[in-house]
């Protein structure tokens, strides 16, 4: 190399002078050799070059740069062309070694003569393993995941072919509900006008069936109070009193159940005493259970028996709950009556109600099926229990409006029964409330003592006025009837009375208009008698000024307990 000799640049830079190439050489830590002719004879080594072939400067000086190293015949092309062309090239090439192939990649630029033509070559080399190994592992990543590419887009099409079914069935199915709706909508407009016709139907019914009941109820309730009869016929009068408040108890089980389905069933809630409320129901069957040799057990373990409850709808749980166990129980049985306190995430404490006995049981296939309206287990053509299947039903519903739960368990035919009720918002209960708890029906109680009061008794049933009105004489109270508004209206003009009973149908006007008349003429406070027991007859008679409204066939006992509250 003349000291005068460059070497060329990149096209960025201009050529330096051969001589400042030489010791950079010499010092690079990359093997490095410049080779001259067209042979290629290495002309100058570095000692990083000397190590890398393993051999000494003066093996490598003057031998073709082709022969002493791998992929030779690739160099000497490439050589070739950097002369020709008088460009640097850089070239990666590879050993043939298969199981751990080098790389080596090649830098070669021209050092330019006096003639500014290529005179020789410098070059330099780079071993690199560890680029081939990274370039593998991203070319095998490459290829996984083209391969994963792949298998995605046929995923994603059998998704989107899942997808696009789905959605047609949707749509197909919102459709079909569309038109549902708008069928049961145009339909409703007619399954309303029949539930209306079907509740009025039901309403009239019971009052039909309730008010010849009810003069029945109230002369066998007088009779059998009656110390002059004797006592078989006390006890044929009580027989018959019994029947006639089953025979309202069946009607109001078909009142309750229309509520029920039309969501008209209101729960007047109060704190009440569970226990105080199944013993009052235990008093209800004790009788029935009596005659049956059957024995009521009854274990109250729970200490969180206080709850806020609609207390006459939970009595009444618990007595069909009892009536059905003393029904189904042969002579000589057992029913336990058992509480106890549970303790649950949701609702604070949850009172536990049980009631168990000994009768036939019932099959595992019915266990839900007997919640249902008008579902009875036995056998279908099966009557020798009575009953038209509504207790049940009817429990279930009020359960639910509690908030709790109602199931039945048994472990088959003639292994006896388990109904369970579980109630939340279980407390220990306040003092006082037991007396409070008034039972819906039940036997007549012992008459209070009370002042006699004068009673203007409206109705135009012509019996039940006349059992009604010897029965409040007996009691001890001055009674004038009316059977009409008219006459009503008349009495009350010709003297002071201290309350009104009346019925709400009168043949010339509505109790409730005669009871507007008398509370603004004369102050007066009313009883209503009616044999339409839904929630509006209720509000009616309420806005109307009555005090209370009693369902016909009245109860003595109920009629007697509100004469007496309202007497003080
Ligand atoms: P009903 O007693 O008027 O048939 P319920 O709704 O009270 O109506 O009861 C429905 C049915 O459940 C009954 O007919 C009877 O098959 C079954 N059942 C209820 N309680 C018992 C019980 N304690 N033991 C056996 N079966 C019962």
């Amino acid at each position: 190399m003349n000291a005068d000799d460059l070497i060329a640049g990149s096209p960025d830079h201009e050529p330096i002078p051969a001589r400042r190439v030489s010791p950079l050489i010499e010092h690079a830590p990359l093997p490095m050799v410049e080779v001259e002719g067209t042979l290629h004879l290495v002309a100058v080594a570095n000692p990083a070059f000397c190590r890398l072939l393993q051999k000494t400067r003066e093996e490598i000086i003057g031998q073709p740069f082709a022969a002493l190293v791998e992929n030779g015949e690739q160099c000497a092309a490439l050589l070739d062309r950097v002369y020709a062309t008088g460009e640097a090239e850089t070239q990666m090439m590879t050993d043939d070694a298969p199981a751990k192939p080098s790389y080596w990649l090649y830098a070669m630029w021209p050092s330019l003569g006096a003639d500014r033509q290529p005179a020789r070559v410098v070059i330099q080399l780079t071993k690199s393993n560890r680029f081939y190994q990274d370039l593998a592992a991203m070319n095998e990543a490459l290829l996984i995941s083209s391969v994963r590419q792949h298998e995605l887009a046929a995923e994603s099409e059998k998704s989107n072919l899942l997808s696009q079914g789905e959605i047609a069935h949707r749509t197909a199915t919102e459709g079909a509900l569309r038109e549902v709706n708008e069928k049961l909508r145009k339909a409703t407009g007619v399954a309303e006008k029949a539930n209306r016709a079907k509740d009025d139907f039901l309403a009239v019914l019971s009052h039909e069936l309730r008010t010849p009941l009810t003069p029945v109820l109230i002369a066998a309730a007088a009779l059998r109070e009656d110390s002059r009869l004797p006592r078989e016929t006390r006890e044929q009068l009580s027989m018959i009193e019994r029947n006639i408040s089953l025979e309202a108890r069946l009607i109001d089980d078909l009142l309750d159940l229309t509520k029920i389905s039309h969501g008209k069933l209101l729960l007047r809630l109060e704190p009440c005493d569970a226990h105080s409320l199944i013993g009052l129901a235990i008093e209800i069957v004790r009788d029935d259970a009596r005659e049956k040799e059957i024995t009521i057990e009854r274990q109250f373990s729970a200490v969180h028996s206080g709850l806020t409850a609609d207390p006459a709808r939970l009595q009444q749980v618990v007595w069909n709950l009892l009536r059905n166990a003393v029904k189904f129980t042969p002579r000589g049985g057992t029913i336990s009556v058992r509480t106890a306190d549970e303790s649950r995430l949701e609702g604070g404490g949850w009172l536990r109600i049980e009631v168990t006995d000994s009768g036939i049981g019932i099959d595992p296939g019915a266990l839900e099926k007997i919640f249902l309206p008008f579902e009875q287990g036995q056998v279908t053509g099966d009557h020798r229990f009575g009953g038209m299947g509504l207790g049940l039903a009817i429990a279930r519903a009020v359960v639910l409006m509690h908030g709790g739960q109602i199931a039945a368990e048994s472990a088959g035919a003639n292994q006896g029964a388990t109904f369970v009720v579980e109630l939340p918002g279980a407390v220990v209960p306040t003092q006082g409330v037991t007396e409070s708890a008034v039972p819906f029906f039940g036997p007549a109680r012992l008459i209070p003592e009370k002042p006699p009061l004068t009673l203007l008794v409206v109705e135009d049933h012509l019996a039940t006025l006349k059992a009604l009105a010897r029965l409040l004489r007996n009691d001890g109270h001055q009674v004038v009837t009316a059977s009409s508004l008219a006459e009503a209206l008349a009495a009350a003009a010709a003297q002071p009375f201290d309350l009104v009973i009346s019925d709400l149908g009168l043949p010339d006007g509505t109790g409730t208009e005669m009871m507007e008349q008398l509370r603004s003429k004369y102050g007066l406070r009313g009883i209503a008698l009616s044999g339409y027991g839904m929630e509006e007859d209720f509000a009616r008679s309420t806005a109307a000024g009555f005090v209370t409204h009693l369902i016909k066939p009245v109860a003595i006992a109920d009629l007697r307990r509100v004469l007496s509250a309202l007497s003080r």
